[in-house]
């Protein structure tokens, strides 16, 4: 029977309801007001009668109207509850990348899918308005379908009113509402290459739709695309928005969805991981035009693969991903490492720290006029946005202040709350961070304290489980290698234009495409255990050093941790189910390389954790004290604060230079030892 009129339309999804719904319609009944939808699957309807099906994806509003009108009759247990009509799993041919969409798709039952980028507060939007006649005081109903508020013509005579023109007065009391919310749907970062700008839809949810979704989730919205119109003041302009009216959603939780794996990938894969040269391949396709820093690329590609993370049972979460912090003097490839692995990694955001996202890093909640028409907006930043995948971070001592707070939480909880006016609400962010920064003074000074050296604070820095400086320093053996490497991969690339050549040594060794579904493939099915010889060897090393060093701490049961991951991330490169002492050693080898680099006290040759956690070395701890006992002195001898020439001397005389004692005086009192009462005296905080 063809579709000739509403009536027949209404008739064809009664029966449908009544033939093949029944249930559903009652077990959403019976949940009403709780629950206020029948969620049917498309394929359910086009099985029914294919014309019915096809009527909805081309005429989505009047097969909406008429199907939830339909609904209205069917009889359950006397009552009749007002249901939204919701279908999902939409054919393939009507789902459509935001990018393209167009003006043929007006109008029509689309799904789009993305990430959500920013929620909207849930307000209260007006769906019937109630207006009372000034004139003869009459209550008159009006439907409101725009944004802009619709007011009675007339006082309608046929809603008992007095027919005349008036000036009517909207009563909210007796006026219906519906929660209504909006939210800005994002491209998914995986489906751009090339650093392309990602594209935006405006997606608009009602009723029981709003409330579900947070920033950072990825959702296909299935829905109807309409034009809003856009104004400029008072002026309407010719030129319209898209918006998508949310039918249904679909919120996605497997990670990795998007990758496609076939089962001829499944059987490549298995056997590459085979390989015994494995670990040498996949360093070999980290960035292979930049040169050098294997055990950089080592842990990028671990970081890559990530450990385990684990729920106990008292509800808390160990974080299993791996942050990497670059840290390094300018032009030693810290962005383009971080460009790299954020294309190559199977979900990912390449962010600055400089960037001017409201945002930010982690979230924000802000007033807008321009998304949220006055309410509160909130929006994910690049740690959210890359739930699942690496947050790449450029720049991250040029963080905004807000920032360095929240990254605590997001990086070891892995998650971001925001309770601010209308909106309370927990981001997740369970990404890994590589983030890359500029030293303060311009180069890397191994022989000082990391943490005196970049804007980041120590109780950040402690967050990461290893942190590279990449030093630019002449080396006539290096700056040869270096330099040739770098001619010929442009040599190369010239050549390239010209010519189709195959080039070996800057070809990865295995494909980028490949890699990444390789990644996915680990991640998504690889959850490796460790045996009892791998957590000997760790817990062995681990108590060994901290026994043998004297005067310092080594490491922290923080890095103990980041021995499991690492371990845990290196099993899972060769897609093993089980941490073997040579993945234990691995982890082991690469926190010594990095140890060494950053966290060794050089005038003792002991690592000192301090070095990152406080920024302070044992010698400049134990002259702390000596310079603590100074001003102590001092200050019970004159009965007030001490001033920093009488310090000063006294300091040499136990053998300390002047600009040791001035830097050291500063650190004391950032630190809250001691305080300045007056200008150049100083006291102890503790006396
Ligand atoms: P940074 O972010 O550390 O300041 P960039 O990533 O912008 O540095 O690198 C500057 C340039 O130098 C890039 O073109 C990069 O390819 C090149 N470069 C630096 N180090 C290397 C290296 N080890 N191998 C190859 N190219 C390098
Ligand atoms: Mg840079």
């Amino acid at each position: 029977m063809a579709i000739t009129s509403l009536e027949a339309l209404m008739e064809k999804w009664e029966r449908f309801f009544q033939e093949y719904c029944k249930d559903k319609i009652e077990s959403a009944a019976l949940l009403y007001p709780e629950k206020k939808s029948v969620l049917l699957d498309y394929w359910d309807i086009d099985k029914y009668d294919s014309e019915l099906g096809e009527y909805l994806l081309d005429k989505p509003y009047r097969a909406i109207y008429t199907a939830e009108e339909a609904l209205k009759r069917i009889d359950v247990a006397g009552e009749a509850p007002r249901l939204h009509f919701r279908v999902r799993n939409i054919p393939d041919a009507n789902k459509v990348e935001i990018r393209d969409l167009r003006a043929i798709h007006l109008g029509k039952f689309i799904s789009v899918s993305g990430l959500v980028k920013k929620v909207t507060e849930v307000r209260p939007k007006l769906q019937d308005a109630a207006f009372q006649c000034q004139k003869c005081g009459a209550i008159i109903k009006v439907p409101q379908e725009e944004n802009i508020l619709a007011e009675p013509m007339e006082c309608y005579a046929d809603q008992g009113g007095c027919g005349r023109k008036s000036s009517f007065k909207l009563l909210t009391e007796k006026s219906e509402f519906i929660d209504a919310q909006k939210l800005e749907l994002q491209e998914s970062p995986e489906g751009l290459r090339g650093g392309a700008q990602p594209m935006r839809l405006i997606v608009y949810l009602e009723d029981d739709l709003v409330g579900d979704v947070v920033p950072g989730d990825r959702i296909t919205v299935n829905g109807v695309l309409r034009v809003q119109a856009r104004r400029k003041g008072r002026m309407k302009l010719t030129e319209f928005n898209k918006v998508l009216d949310a039918n249904s959603i679909e919120i996605k939780e497997q990670a990795f969805e998007e990758i496609y794996i076939s089962e001829e990938d499944e059987k490549k894969i298995k056997e590459i991981s085979k390989d015994p040269m494995l670990y040498e391949k996949i360093r070999n396709s980290i960035a292979p035009t930049i040169y050098g820093l294997e055990t950089e690329k080592d842990a990028l590609a671990l970081q890559l693969f990530g450990g385990v993370p684990k729920y106990m049972p008292d509800g808390t979460r160990i974080r299993g991903d791996i942050h990497i912090l670059l840290v390094g003097d300018p032009g030693t490839a810290k962005s383009q490492l971080l460009r790299y692995i954020s294309q190559l990694a199977p979900r990912s955001i390449y962010t600055s720290g400089k960037s001017s996202s409201a945002a930010g890093l982690t979230a924000s909640a802000v007033k807008s006029d321009e998304f949220g028409e006055g309410g509160w907006t909130l929006e994910a930043g690049a740690l959210v946005l890359a739930d699942l995948g690496i947050a790449c971070v450029d720049e991250l001592d040029k963080m905004q202040p807000k920032d360095r707070d929240a990254l605590h939480q997001a990086m070891e909880q892995q998650e971001i709350s925001v309770a601010k006016a209308g909106i309370n609400a927990t981001l997740k962010s369970r990404c890994a961070l590589l983030g890359a920064a500029n030293p303060k003074f311009g180069r890397f000074d191994e022989y000082a304290p990391i943490a005196e050296q970049i804007n980041i604070p120590p109780a950040l820095l402690s967050r990461f489980d290893l942190i590279f400086p990449l030093t630019d320093k002449p080396d006539r053996e290096k700056d040869d290698a270096l330099a040739s490497h770098i001619l010929e991969v442009h040599r190369y690339g010239e050549m390239l234009s010209h010519e189709n050549i195959e080039i070996d040594r800057i070809k990865p060794a295995i494909e980028p495409e490949f890699l990444r579904k390789y990644i996915a493939y680990a991640k998504r099915n690889v959850f490796p255990v460790l045996t009892e010889e791998a957590m000997k060897r760790i817990r062995d090393y681990y108590v060994d050093m901290r026994a043998k060093s004297k005067e310092t701490i080594p490491f922290t049961p923080r890095q103990l941790e980041a021995f499991i991951r690492i371990a845990e991330a290196s099993a899972r490169m060769r897609l093993s189910n089980v941490v073997t002492i040579e993945d234990a050693d691995r982890a082991i080898k690469i926190v010594e390389y990095y140890l060494t680099k950053v966290g060794m006290e050089r005038e003792l040759e002991a690592f000192n954790i301090d070095l990152i956690t406080t920024g302070i070395t044992k010698t400049q701890k134990d002259k702390m004290k000596i310079l603590t006992e100074i001003i102590r002195d001092i200050c019970q001898e004159t009965g007030s604060a001490a001033p920093l020439e009488e310090i000063i001397t006294r300091a040499q005389d136990e053998g300390m230079e002047r600009d040791t004692v001035e830097k050291l005086i500063g650190k004391m009192r950032r630190e809250g030892i001691i305080f300045e009462p007056k200008h150049g005296k100083y006291k102890l905080t503790s006396e």
